[in-house]
C-alpha cells in the first residue's frame, strides 16, 4: 500500500498528526494494532481526559522535568491555547478546572477520542488494523514499514507507538524496538507518575484509606528543601501509597537507593505545629478520662488510629490526663510529619507515563525527524520527554504531532 504518510499507532499523537497532515492535503494511513484507536485516551483523567493545561508555554516547560528544551520549538508553534481552539472548533466545549486542567465540558474522554477519529475520517485518513513489526530502510532512508502480512510505502514514516505503560491499551513498547532497528538510542525506560512502594508496613495496615486535604512532601537524603510538596489527596494501598499527590511526587524520584527518598505527610496542614499542640491539649482537657485511642477519634480517620497509637509510643488505653507534655509534643510531630521511606516504584506497566525513550539528541526538535534516518519521525510518548500531571503529557503528544505534520 502506498501513501504520503504512514503513521504507526493510532493514539493521541498518531491521530492528531493524521488529521493535521490530511488537512494539508496528504494521503495518510494510520496502522493501529488495537481493535480501536485511542484506547488510552479513554482512560485519561479517570475517563474525563485532561486534554491540556490552560497555561502559557513557559509554564508547560516548567512542568516537563525531562528534556524541556527539546520541546520549546514544538510548543511555541502549537501551544495549549491551540489545543483548546482545535477541540472547540470541532464542537467539543472545554472547561478549565483547578490547576488550569482542561477537560471536555461533558466530562467524557470519549468526546476527545471520537472527535479525533471522526476528524481523521472526514479528512480522508485511511485506517488499517495491523501490527507493524519492522521499518523498511534503504540506504539510510526510511521508505515504509511492514507487518507480518503487508508492506506499506511512504516517504514519511511516523512512529507514534506510545510508551510502555498500561499495555492493555496497546502501548506495548513496540516504538522502542522500531527505533533501535533504525539505530536510535533508547534511553532507560522507567515508570513515572506511578504509585510508590514503601518500606514500612503501616501503609498496608491503612489500606483503602484515602486522605483529602493533606500535604505530601518528598525529601531526598541530605537535602533540606523538599523536591515536591503539594496539598491534595492520597491513598494507602497494600504496597504503599497511590493517588494524585503520590503519582506527582513519583515524577521527582531519580535513581533509587535504600533510604534515599522519604515521603512526609502533614495530616493537619491547616494548623501550625503550635496550634495543633494546643488543639490536642484542648481535646484532652475536655475529656481527661478518655483513652488515648478514643481521644484520637476527633483528629483522625478510624483506620489510621491504631497506626498512630503504635508510632506515637503512647499506650492506646492511657487516659488523657496521664499523657505528658512530651508525649503531646511527640503526637503533634507525628501528625505534622508522618514519614515513610520510598522502597521502589510500581512497574512501568502501572505508570501513567513512561520515562525514557528515543533520545532527543537524535531528533530534530522542529520536525521530530530522525537525524540518523531521513523520512523517519517519532512523536508522542515514544520520545524521551515526559511531564507532570495536569494535561501536559497530552499537550506533548499534540505539539510533537503538529510539528511533524507541518514538517
Ligand atoms: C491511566 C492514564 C491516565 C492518563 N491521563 C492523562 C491525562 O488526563 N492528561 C494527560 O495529558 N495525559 C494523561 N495520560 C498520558 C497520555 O495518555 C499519554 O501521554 C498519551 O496517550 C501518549 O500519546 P501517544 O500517542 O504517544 O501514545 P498512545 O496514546 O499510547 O498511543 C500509541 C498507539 O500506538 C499503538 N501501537 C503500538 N505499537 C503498535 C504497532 N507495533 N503497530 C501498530 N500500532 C501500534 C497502540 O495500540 C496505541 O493505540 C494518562 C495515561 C494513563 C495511562
Amino acid at each position: 500500500m502506498n501513501c504520503d504518510r504512514l503513521i504507526i499507532g493510532g493514539g493521541a499523537s498518531g491521530l492528531f498528526c493524521a488529521v493535521q497532515s490530511a488537512w494539508l492535503g496528504e494521503e495518510v494511513i494510520v496502522a493501529e494494532h488495537g481493535k480501536r484507536c485511542g484506547q488510552k485516551l479513554l482512560i485519561t483523567g479517570k475517563g474525563r481526559c485532561n486534554v491540556t493545561n490552560n497555561c502559557d508555554v513557559q509554564t508547560v516547560l516548567k512542568n516537563i522535568p525531562r528534556n524541556p528544551r527539546f520541546m520549546y520549538s514544538a510548543l511555541s508553534r502549537f501551544a495549549p491555547e491551540d489545543t483548546i481552539a482545535f477541540f472547540e472548533s470541532l464542537g467539543v466545549p472545554l472547561k478549565t478546572e483547578r490547576g488550569n486542567r482542561v477537560f471536555p465540558e461533558s466530562d467524557k474522554a470519549e468526546d476527545i477520542r471520537g472527535t479525533l477519529v471522526n476528524a481523521c475520517k472526514d479528512a480522508g485518513v485511511r485506517f488499517v488494523t495491523d501490527e507493524i513489526t519492522e521499518l523498511i530502510i534503504e540506504k539510510g532512508v526510511c521508505i515504509g514499514a511492514k507487518s507480518k502480512s503487508a508492506e506499506y510505502f511512504a516517504p514519511k514514516v511516523i512512529v507514534a507507538c506510545g510508551g510502555k505503560s498500561y499495555p492493555v491499551t496497546g502501548s506495548t513498547g513496540d516504538g522502542y524496538k522500531l527505533a533501535e532497528q533504525a539505530g536510535h538510542t533508547v534511553t532507560d525506560i522507567t515508570p513515572s507518575l506511578v504509585p510508590i512502594v514503601t518500606e514500612e508496613r503501616e501503609c498496608a495496615e491503612m489500606m483503602g484509606l484515602s486522605l483529602r486535604n493533606c500535604t505530601l512532601s518528598l525529601f531526598e537524603e541530605g537535602v533540606r528543601k523538599p523536591l515536591y510538596s503539594e496539598l491534595g489527596e492520597l491513598l494507602f494501598t497494600h504496597f504503599g501509597m497511590s493517588g494524585p499527590l503520590v503519582l506527582s511526587a513519583s515524577a521527582h524520584i531519580g535513581e533509587l537507593k535504600k533510604g534515599r527518598y522519604k515521603l512526609v505527610i502533614d495530616l493537619k496542614p491547616g494548623l501550625s505545629r503550635q496550634k495543633l499542640e494546643e488543639r490536642i491539649l484542648r481535646d484532652i482537657s475536655e475529656q481527661p478520662n478518655k483513652d488515648f485511642s478514643n481521644l484520637l477519634r476527633k483528629l483522625l480517620p478510624a483506620k489510621m488510629i491504631p497506626v498512630i497509637v503504635k508510632l506515637s509510643g503512647i499506650g492506646g488505653f492511657k487516659k488523657g490526663n496521664q499523657i505528658t507534655a512530651e508525649e503531646r509534643g511527640r503526637l503533634a510531630d507525628l501528625l505534622k510529619e508522618l514519614t515513610f521511606t520510598v522502597k521502589a516504584l510500581r512497574p512501568v506497566e502501572e505508570a501513567i507515563i513512561t520515562r525514557g525513550g528515543v533520545s532527543t539528541d537524535e531528533l530534530s526538535p522542529k520536525t521530530m525527524e530522525s537525524k540518523l534516518v531521513s523520512g523517519l519521525y517519532f512523536i508522542g510518548e515514544v520520545i524521551d520527554v515526559d511531564a507532570y500531571t495536569g494535561g501536559f503529557n497530552l499537550q506533548i503528544a499534540f505539539s510533537t504531532a503538529y510539528a511533524c505534520a507541518n514538517a
